[in-house]
């Protein structure tokens, strides 16, 4: 991308947050909405003398016009189950009317557009690992379908305004990521046992912990997204990490990383919690040329500073 002028919704978010830093560091001016139901402004606390950064706050399920952009990226919506479980309808509707929303300004200032779909459209996946022309298992009214669904409907939205208005649409789906800037409480499994090794609580395992996950670090991450958007590639892509681990080798690397003594408790597994997570990436590397670089143990010493300081602010809080 020449210089532009980029839209990011969910900007204030973990990824969205990361996302617009890298935006501007590739010389880009950026408009950046959030409606902060689970973003945080003090993620962009950093750029508030950024002459090129704009930040709004707002809801994007009502339609709106950031004036005449180059590039829309989809980053808006509550991502981790707890959030996007407490927010049910929010979800629903961020993932609808707000994708819908955010296409028509794409297909408007013929702008390209950027979705972030997620591996949870693979729902409880019966291939593994998941390959994108699997169409998931997905449990449309359980207690996951509100994220699930959303995100569904977005990708058929997504391919429909390319399909009828010729938008130069892009689709990612991610698979967990983690890195500073995850919200320290929002009950996700990096977070969570890292908040409680550094706090000297007891890491919570949901189910046996043999359920498993693959970890993609932040910036890998960022990197593929940006790559898939300057790609003539319209059909999902995968990015994340294929490293599979069980949860409980995790938390035994977050317990030997933290240097942390704190026993390991077993929790009921959640509805519909899937049973394991891997995603192929042989498309990601043939189309786009990328791979992920930063191994788990790597990911989580360069997250340590910042779940340190969020322990050290809860405690000064107390
Ligand atoms: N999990 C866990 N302990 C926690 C939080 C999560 O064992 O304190 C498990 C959860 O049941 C799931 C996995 O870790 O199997 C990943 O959960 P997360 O909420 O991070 O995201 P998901 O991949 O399920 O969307």
């Amino acid at each position: 991308m020449a210089e532009r002028l980029v839209l990011v919704t969910g900007a204030a978010g973990f990824l969205g947050s990361h996302l617009c830093d890298a935006l501007l560091a590739g010389g880009h001016q950026v408009v950046g909405v959030d409606n902060l139901s689970t973003g945080n402004l003090e993620n962009l606390s950093h750029l508030k003398d950024e002459p090129r950064f704009f930040f709004e706050q707002m809801d994007i399920t009502r339609a709106f016009d950031p004036g005449e952009v180059d590039y829309v990226f989809n980053f808006a919506s509550p991502a981790s189950p707890v959030d996007y479980m407490r927010l049910g309808i929010e979800t629903l509707l961020v993932g609808s009317a707000g994708t819908i929303n955010t296409l028509e300004i794409a297909k408007k200032y013929r702008a390209g557009y950027l979705h972030a779909s997620t591996s949870e459209c693979y729902g409880d996946p019966l291939v593994h690992p998941q390959v994108e022309s699997y169409w998931g298992n997905v449990n449309p009214i359980g207690p996951r379908s509100v994220y699930d669904e959303a995100k569904r409907f977005s990708e058929a939205a997504v391919a429909a305004y390319r399909r009828y208005h010729g938008v130069n649409t892009h689709l990612v789906r991610i698979f967990n990521t983690y890195g500073p800037r995850l919200q320290p409480h929002d009950g996700r499994v990096i977070s969570n046992l890292m908040m409680q090794a550094l706090r000297g609580e007891p890491l919570t395992i949901y189910g046996d912990g043999l359920q498993t996950r693959s970890f993609c670090y932040c910036s890998d991450l960022i990197d593929g997204i940006l790559r898939l958007s300057k790609s003539d590639e319209h059909d999902p892509v995968n990015i994340g990490n294929p490293d599979e681990w069980t949860i409980l080798e995790c938390a035994k690397e977050v317990q030997s990383l933290v240097g942390s003594r704190s026993e390991i408790v077993f929790e009921p597994l959640p509805q519909d919690d899937p049973t394991r997570r891997r995603p192929d990436i042989t498309r990601a590397q043939k189309l786009l040329g990328w791979s992920p670089k930063v191994a788990l143990r790597e990911g989580l010493e360069l997250s340590l500073e910042y779940f340190t300081a969020c322990v050290e602010r809860e405690k000064a809080r107390a």
